[in-house]
Formats: structure tokens, C-alpha cells, sequence
């Protein structure tokens, strides 16, 4: 099963891509994981890309698609994988195409998960982050343990730098400019498939396993 997950910055894409990651038991890639990881090590890579997630801007294409194409040679990836976060921009969905092309690959199906822009500034302003295991929260809706401590693994969940409330916003802007377009792209080639974000992560899990088959 090959993936591709659009939607707004925190509209639960990345809740979701772990569930779909599981149940066919195939590789999440997220750019913004790898950006995190890469930022957190101090890498060169990370410093670049900080510059630009910090003020809720895209990393550059060159650095962006060059990741994901080596990431996607790895061969686990050869029985599928689930691209969260990626492409973001035309140009990036055109440079999967080729990528896949080599490959000889295809993707099955795009899914894109859509939220309100109100639904989103609340979700987002109330997200805390695990600082080791990166599981999400939310202070009201999904709070974590007492004394702001993850419930997986107890380490302190923190806010993340680019959920601050202007960031947020700039997030929006940029996600509706650039990544949007996404959406009549892949509707061109009769793969899209939308569903609605619903309030409760449960009920959205199963909209999407709906969506996906059943499963
Ligand atoms: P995410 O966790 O997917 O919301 O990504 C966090 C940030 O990483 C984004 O706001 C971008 O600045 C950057 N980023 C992630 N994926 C991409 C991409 N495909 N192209 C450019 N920038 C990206």
C-alpha cells in the first residue's frame, strides 16, 4: 500500500499516519519528523531547516525532495510506505511522480483529511508534544499525565516552537498557497480521497479506515 496523507498543519495527519502505518505495517516517513530529529542533533540539515520551520515557512525543495528519495529507496519501503508531510508543493507531487516512476511504483491512494481553519487554531494552540517519544496531547481535549508528563514513556511534553499562536497562523497561510493546490492535483488522477476530521480522534480514525476499505 503506497500513501500519500494531505492536510492542513494539525489536522491529525500525523495521528492518522500512524494507525495507517500499523495496520499494513508499512513505513511512515514525515518530513517534519525527520527535520525534528535532524534539528534536536544539531545536524546541518537541522539548522537549515530550523530557519524556516521556526517562521512557519516550507524547508526548500532541494533539500526536502532529496530526503524523501533516498528515504523512499530504502527497501522497506518497497511493500508500501505512508508519506506524511510530504509533497507539500506541485512541484514536489512532480517530483514523486518521477521518483515513483523509477521505482516503477505507483500510489494507491491519497488521502486528505480536512479541518476548518477555526478547528485547527484550537487544536493547535492547545497541542504539547512528547520531548522523547513525540506523542501528541492536547491540554484539553487529550491531557497528558499530572505534572505535564507524557503517558507513554514520562518524559516532560512541551509545547512546539512552531504551535505558537502567529506561527500557527503563518502555518495556515502557507499550507492554503502552496499545499492546497495538492488537493486538485491527485483529483485529476482519480485518487484523492477526503475525509472530514471529526473532533474526536476515534471517530476519525474510523472515517478514515472506512475510507481506506474497512481494513
Ligand atoms: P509537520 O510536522 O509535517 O507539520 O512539518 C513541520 C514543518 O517542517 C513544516 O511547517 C515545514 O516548515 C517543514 N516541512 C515538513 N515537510 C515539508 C515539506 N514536504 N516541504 C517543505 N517543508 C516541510
Amino acid at each position: 500500500m503506497k500513501v500519500v496523507l494531505l492536510g492542513a498543519p494539525g489536522s491529525g495527519k500525523g495521528t492518522q499516519a500512524v494507525n495507517i502505518s500499523e495496520w499494513y505495517k508499512i513505513p511512515h516517513i514525515s518530513t517534519g519528523d525527520i527535520f525534528r530529529s535532524n534539528i534536536k542533533n544539531g545536524t546541518e540539515l537541522g539548522k537549515k531547516a530550523k530557519e524556516y520551520i521556526d517562521k512557519g515557512l516550507l524547508v526548500p525543495d532541494e533539500v526536502t525532495i532529496d530526503i524523501v528519495s533516498d528515504r523512499l529507496k530504502q527497501s522497506d519501503c518497497e511493500k508500501g510506505f505512508i508519506l506524511d508531510g510530504f509533497p507539500r508543493t506541485v512541484y514536489q507531487a512532480e517530483k514523486l511522480d518521477e521518483i515513483l516512476n523509477e521505482m516503477g511504483a505507483t500510489l494507491d491512494v491519497v488521502l486528505n483529511i480536512e479541518v476548518p481553519d477555526s478547528e485547527i487554531i484550537t487544536r493547535m494552540g492547545g497541542r504539547r508534544v512528547c520531548t522523547k517519544c513525540g506523542m501528541s496531547y492536547h491540554v484539553v481535549f487529550n491531557p497528558p499525565a499530572e505534572g505535564n508528563v507524557c503517558k507513554n514513556c514520562g518524559e516532560v511534553v512541551i509545547q512546539r516552537e512552531d504551535d505558537r499562536e502567529e506561527t500557527v497562523l503563518q502555518r495556515l497561510s502557507t499550507y492554503h498557497k502552496q499545499t492546497e493546490p495538492l488537493i486538485e492535483y491527485y483529483e485529476k488522477d482519480n485518487k484523492l480521497v477526503t475525509v472530514e476530521g471529526q473532533d474526536n480522534i476515534d471517530d476519525t480514525t474510523s472515517c478514515v479506515k472506512k475510507a481506506l476499505g474497512g481494513m
